[in-house]
């Protein structure tokens, strides 16, 4: 079932990159197992996911200890400062960082570590009360602040898009995005980079794919539905 959802997935995104003009190559995805059992990641990893995204930091340092060390892990969730530690000096890039403290105490554990630890700054592009992030507004100057940080490096932006029915709905979301980051790079800021764009979930990855995502974070379509039975 995982290997046919992977294979279904992927096509979707060559598909997507055919419309936009996009190599393939250039969209990373990352395979989002919360919630699922080590079993299953090991069958995605069999079927060659190496890229795998965690909304919980204890839950993702459990599966990093019980997992091969070529993956790549993902901390895609809000993340709190007391949890920091979990994860610098396992993850490949946090997704979530959307506030200084965050930024700081990232920065103090990977000096403590003696490691690098590369970030996205997370947007709430569309502005939902519910949702963590800066709005769009308000992310040149967290960026700005962030990059001043030595050990910690922004590589880019990551949103999470309104639930819609229709993924057209989240197109102009994406786009935001899109040109946030382009703003941003135009800047030249030292210690900031604005070659990643972490957007698109099962629901509306073609899409983002369309507007430039270079990761799309994919769990229902892969792993199948997470409610509990
Ligand atoms: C759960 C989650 C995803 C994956 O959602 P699906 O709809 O199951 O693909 C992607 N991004 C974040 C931040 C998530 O928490």
């Amino acid at each position: 079932m995982i290997r046919e959802n992977l294979l279904q997935v992927k096509h979707n995104i060559e598909d997507a990159c055919g419309r936009s003009g996009r190599d393939a190559s250039e969209v990373g995805l990352i395979a989002v197992s919360k919630t699922k059992p080590i079993e299953m990641l090991r069958e995605a990893y069999e079927a060659g996911v190496r890229d795998f995204g965690e909304n919980r930091a204890l839950e993702l340092a459990d599966k990093y200890q019980a997992l091969p060390k070529d993956i790549r892990w993902h901390m895609i969730g809000h993340l709190q400062r007391n949890k920091v530690k979990y994860l610098v000096g396992k993850v490949h890039l946090i997704h979530s960082v959307d506030s200084l403290r965050l930024a700081q105490e990232l920065q103090r554990e990977a000096e403590k570590k003696q490691v690098q630890v590369n970030i996205l700054v997370e947007v709430n592009v569309a502005g939902e009360k519910s949702k963590f992030g800066g709005s769009l507004e308000d992310t040149l100057q967290l960026v700005r602040e962030i990059a001043l940080l030595p050990s910690v490096h922004i590589k880019g932006l990551m949103t999470v898009a309104p639930y819609v029915q229709d993924q057209e709905e989240n197109r102009r979301i994406f786009a935001g995005l899109k040109q946030l980051a382009v703003d941003i790079e135009r800047k030249s800021i030292d210690n900031v980079s604005m070659n990643v764009l972490s957007m698109g979930m099962t629901g509306d990855y073609r899409v983002a794919v369309e507007e430039g995502a270079t990761y799309v974070r994919v769990g229902t379509g892969i792993f199948g539905d997470r409610t509990v039975t």
